[in-house]
């Protein structure tokens, strides 16, 4: 079927169907969802359709773009929904729906396995090599979004089912490539549940709901605290502790990541120069940056003033950002590490080895400090052999960062074993849930106490002690 092209007596007319892509000739987004809302509409006396949308995204366009020209980055976009379209035939129509996305809707599918069935070899026929005008050879790989009317509720719109094909791709996108991936009813509701929660974290946020807690990071070989990470913790109305991992990517993709990186970084300057000052030991405070956050204009700035305002040298702030989010952005975040430390600010690589970043950027990127993430301190089995190459791998880990002036730390330190582990390669910091969980300022306080005012501890508990053995 052509796109435009009526199968059903419809009440479409006009302003979508004109609406072109001048690149591909292909209908643009607005036409595509004008023509999804005609294959939803119900109309009196016919069966209800079942249309399928089907969203392929293509990786690979832009770096063609890229290398060869505009007109290769069109001539590749050409040609690829050609192949989308002769695996379509019939059965669908095309639009493109961004810059490298094609959308297929099905107006109306005798059975789900269809659409299935054609995604999978529209996989493979754009992921086979594609050859350009210039003979240029390129590979395109795609992510596969697809959704059938029955997983939506019956008052679903258009805009709703093209939604639905988006959280799919974003899925596909998110697993591997040349992945289809099948919206269901689940994928919607998390995604739902997600937005809700959004709006919760944005009052949380305004309203100062979130908390900061603290690990110590400690001096592995007398288990001294040399200062503290702070980790935000969110505890939602109804559903409870929230992963921060799961509410600091929200608040990245909700806009809110400075306020969130603002506030844990003032929170935390100011906590643990007051222990500093309290027990006269320069206490380090680790806070950990989105990799969106420092990319921000202003970023050097807000950690200027936070250090201002707490009074915290900047000698004694680690900043920690993780392989993952300072690779899209290498150069800004060079940029940012070079002010920074320029400062007196240190700079961490977190769970560090977990990341694909080769390793030659360690020598490009100035960091101070790598923390070695601990998947690295275990080997899973008492096996001895197995033992010596978790050595190996550790020492080869620390062993590199020295050569390179760059100092390790261990995380995730659970056990003795685990602790020795790192002694013994040449790691004399870390942390874990051996030493210390992240604790609350009033718990993590008390601990310090406990460890820098030995002798108030032994009288408070000597003291504590009398009042027992005395007889009212
Ligand atoms: P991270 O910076 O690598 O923090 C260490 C994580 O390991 C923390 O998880 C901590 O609770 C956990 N942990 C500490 N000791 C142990 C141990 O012995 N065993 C195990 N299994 N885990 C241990 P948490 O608090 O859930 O934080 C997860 C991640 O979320 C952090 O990883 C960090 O990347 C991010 N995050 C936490 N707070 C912030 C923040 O304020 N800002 C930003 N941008 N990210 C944050
Ligand atoms: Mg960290
Ligand atoms: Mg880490």
């Amino acid at each position: 079927m052509r796109w435009g092209q009526k199968s059903r007596n419809t009440h479409a007319t006009g302003a979508g169907l004109r609406d072109r892509d001048e690149v591909t000739g292909l209908a643009s987004y607005a036409a595509f969802v004008h023509e999804c809302a005609d294959a939803m509409s119900i109309r009196p006396g016919t069966a209800q359709a079942s249309p399928a949308v089907l969203l392929v995204d293509l990786e690979g366009v832009a770096e063609a773009s890229e290398t060869d020209g505009h007109a290769a980055g069109a001539e590749l976009l050409r040609l690829v929904a050609g192949r989308i379209s002769r695996e379509v035939g019939s059965l669908g129509v095309l639009a493109r729906m961004s810059d490298h996305q094609i959308g297929v809707l099905f107006p109306d599918l005798s059975a789900p396995a269809v659409a299935l069935d054609l995604a999978y070899r529209i996989v493979t026929a754009v992921s086979s090599p594609t050859v350009l005008a210039s003979q240029r050879r390129v590979q395109v790989s795609v992510s596969c979004g697809l959704v059938t009317r029955d997983v939506l509720d019956a008052r679903a719109t258009a805009a709703d089912l093209v939604r639905a094909a988006g959280l799919a791709v974003r899925e596909a996108r998110r697993t591997g490539r040349n992945r289809i991936e099948v919206c269901s009813a689940e994928l919607i509701a998390d995604a739902d549940e997600t937005i809700a929660i959004g709006r919760d974290l944005r009052q949380a946020l305004l309203d100062n709901g979130l908390r900061v807690y603290y690990q110590p990071v400690v001096e592995l070989a007398s288990g001294r605290a040399l200062g503290f990470e702070a980790l935000v913790r969110w505890s939602h109305p109804v559903h409870g502790p929230v992963a921060p991992s799961r509410f600091v990517a929200m608040a990245e993709e909700l806009g809110l990541i400075s306020e969130l990186g603002r506030m844990v970084l003032s929170t935390a300057t100011a906590q643990v120069q007051h222990w500093s000052t309290t027990y006269g030991v320069p206490l380090n405070a680790h806070v950990n940056v989105s990799g969106l956050d420092l990319a921000q204009d202003g970023f050097v700035g807000m950690v200027q003033e936070c250090l201002a305002a707490s009074g915290l040298p900047a000698t004694q702030l680690v900043l920690e950002v993780t392989e993952a989010t300072v690779e899209p952005e290498l150069e800004v975040a060079r940029s940012r590490f070079e002010a920074l430390q320029a400062m007196g600010v240190r700079v961490a690589l977190d769970d560090f080895g977990t990341g694909g970043m080769a390793l030659s950027y360690l020598q490009s990127l100035s960091v101070d400090i790598i923390k070695v993430d601990r998947t690295y301190l275990d080997d899973g089995t008492p096996d001895a052999l197995d033992e010596r190459r978790v050595d190996e791998l550790l020492n080869g880990l620390i062993g590199l960062g020295k050569a390179l002036g760059i100092e390790a730390y261990g995380e995730g330190i659970e056990d003795e074993t685990q602790k020795a582990r790192l002694l013994r390669n040449g790691c004399a910091i870390g942390q874990g849930y051996l030493f210390a969980r992240p604790l609350p300022s009033d718990e993590a306080g008390a601990m310090l106490r406990e460890q820098l005012e030995p002798m108030s501890s032994l009288s408070r508990r000597i003291l504590a002690a009398g009042t027992h053995s005395t007889p009212a």
